[in-house]
């Protein structure tokens, strides 16, 4: 069994940067990601708050924090399934895939989140048949079509105006009467020729046949309905942290968060956690690089005195 100074699982911007620190001060880093390295990155069209970096698309952030991780030395694992873990004792354990086993002294947990659905089970019928969840991946596919933007926040906001490129329309549909983005994020999306904004609606249901055809919508104010011709609906109402792994074992609050002190030290010796998969109230790239920095300096601390 391959033994490493700290095994970081989740290749998200908080788990890559916890990989660049260790590595870079000489510890052996093993990253496991079950999908692609860069976590919610990928799914972001372009990304222009990240300091020091005028603009860039959400993939080629994720790929240099990859590449730099793995010129330190870190081994990435990605689409790699963890089938077997124990990572309560003094020495870490886990098993990937049902074969390759490795140890290790210390672990950081950064496996973020994912997006949060309506649960509506017409939403299920029509996943991946006009309904998405990411504007990056599948924006493309709906090209001169009417589509609709489920959200109210910075997310929906920005990923509506993104969707302006191949959409013929697209109409924000949000539940409150204001929107909960950033000033410049509203204008924008406010002053888009191609965006229309309903406000206090919900999605009552997605209809079609073999694929999304329209989506009828409630008023909240009156609970009246109408029926928007649609072929595509993407939805950004927020995210779930990914804990499904650690419950039971981990001390997790009411949200699905991890719970952390300012060290990102959790219930657990020697297991840190780090970005959106913690309890905290702003959740971006930055904040999971500065996680990742600090769950990183904390491993160090722990390694140099156990
Ligand atoms: C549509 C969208 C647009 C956004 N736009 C911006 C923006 O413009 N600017 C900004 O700063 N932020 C933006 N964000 C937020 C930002 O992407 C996240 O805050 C950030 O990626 C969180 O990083 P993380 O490393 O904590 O988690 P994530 O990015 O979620 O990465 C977690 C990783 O862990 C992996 N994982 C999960 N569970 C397991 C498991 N059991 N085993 C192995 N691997 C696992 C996942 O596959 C994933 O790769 C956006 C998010 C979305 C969804």
């Amino acid at each position: 069994m391959k033994k490493f100074d700290t095994i970081i699982i989740g290749a998200g911007p908080a788990g890559l940067t916890a990989g660049i620190y260790l590595a870079r001060a000489k510890k052996s880093v093993l990253i496991v990601d079950q999908g692609a390295a860069g976590g919610q990155m990928v799914l972001t069209h372009k990304i222009a708050n990240y300091p020091g970096v005028l603009e860039i698309s959400g993939y080629e952030l994720a790929n240099n924090m990859k590449k730099q991780a793995k010129s330190f030395g870190c081994k990435i694992y990605s689409s790699s399934k963890i089938t077997k873990m124990d990572i309560l004792g003094k020495e870490k354990f886990i098993q990937i895939d049902g074969e390759d086993e490795f140890s290790a002294d210390s672990v950081i947990i950064a496996t973020g989140g994912e997006p949060r659905s309506l649960g509506l089970d017409s939403e299920k019928k029509f996943k991946g048949k006009g309904i998405s969840y990411c504007a990056t991946c599948d924006g493309d596919f709906f090209q001169d079509q009417d589509i609709i933007v489920v959200g109210g926040g910075n997310s929906a906001l920005e990923e509506a105006v993104s969707l302006t490129k191949y959409a013929k329309s697209v109409t924000i549909v949000h539940q409150f009467d204001h929107f909960q983005g950033y000033e410049h994020a509203i204008r924008e999306a406010n002053d888009h020729p191609k965006i229309n904004i309903i406000l206090e609606h919900e999605v009552d249901e997605f209809l079609g046949d073999e694929s999304l055809t329209s989506v009828r919508i409630r008023s909240n104010k009156n609970g009246s309905t109408q029926v928007l011709n649609a072929t595509g609906a993407f939805i950004f109402i927020g995210y779930i942290p990914r804990t499904d792994h650690f419950k039971g074992i981990l001390d997790i609050n009411d949200r699905g968060e991890i719970i952390v002190d300012a060290d990102l030290r959790i219930n657990v010796i020697g297991v840190f956690a780090a970005g959106d998969v913690v309890t905290k109230k702003y959740r971006q790239v930055t904040t999971a690089v500065s996680d990742g920095t600090v769950a990183a300096l904390s491993v160090m601390e722990y390694l140099n005195t156990k």
